[in-house]
């Protein structure tokens, strides 16, 4: 059985968090949003309430009570905390989703709910498939640079025509930085390749549509 991945930054203020491994038993109760690709962000609270999860792809929790979530194989989870671990958020990054702006929304909504700066949050990124496994087309490519512009050209490396290594890890830093996080705020220690280590995690682009989801949780603290 292997554990959770915790970040050694975020585990300051939220102790409750993990990046889900393989095989890993993420905490009861869960809430989590029907995850879509989009930019839409949905409240802990309207999520646990509604009948059939929502379509979101960022949840924002100020409740001590249970953790949210998001799933990927593959995909780029993200999970934030304002200053005090009070207000936490989830974020699920694949490219759509960050052509889309998902960063930049969920980031949004976690400073309106706490009343913060983006300088006085931390981030953590989780595994997801790494530019040494995933190459994408044009049509990726021109999408991300529609939504992102010089950064999405900056995370890609040609490889032959037409086509590029991607590294959504650098497009989700980037985007945490235009949300005026430091760069000293934002963990990297469990963001390894998923496609490359098939022992812990599941991923889409190795295993196709048959392939598991990793589960990324997190809990907000109490309120002091
Ligand atoms: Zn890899």
């Amino acid at each position: 059985m292997s554990a959770v991945l915790t970040d050694p930054l975020l585990a300051s203020l939220v102790p409750a968090h993990g990046f889900g491994t393989r095989d890993a038993l993420p905490p009861e109760p869960l809430v989590r949003p029907k995850q879509v690709h989009g930019d839409r962000v949905v409240d802990a609270l309207v999520c646990r309430a509604a009948a059939q999860p929502p379509e979101a792809d960022a949840i924002v929790s100020a409740e001590s009570e249970f953790a949210i979530a998001v799933v990927t194989a593959d995909c780029v989870p993200i999970l934030l905390s304002a200053p005090d671990g009070a207000v936490v958020a989830a974020l699920h990054a694949g490219w759509r989703g960050l052509a889309a702006g998902v960063v930049a929304a969920g980031v949004a909504a976690l400073l309106a709910r706490a009343g913060c700066s983006g300088a006085a949050c931390l981030a953590a990124i989780g595994p997801h498939i790494g530019p040494c496994c995933y190459e994408v087309d044009e049509p990726v490519l021109a999408a991300l640079d529609a939504g992102l512009g010089a950064p999405a050209r900056a995370a890609a490396r040609a490889t032959r025509p037409g086509h590029a290594r991607l590294d959504l890890g650098a497009l989700c830093r980037a985007a945490l930085r235009d949300a005026c996080l430091p760069e000293a705020a934002i963990g990297t220690t469990a963001a390894v390749c998923t496609a490359c280590d098939p022992r812990r995690f599941h991923s889409y682009r190795r295993d196709g549509p048959r392939s598991g989801r990793l589960v990324h949780f997190i809990r907000a603290a109490p309120r002091g």
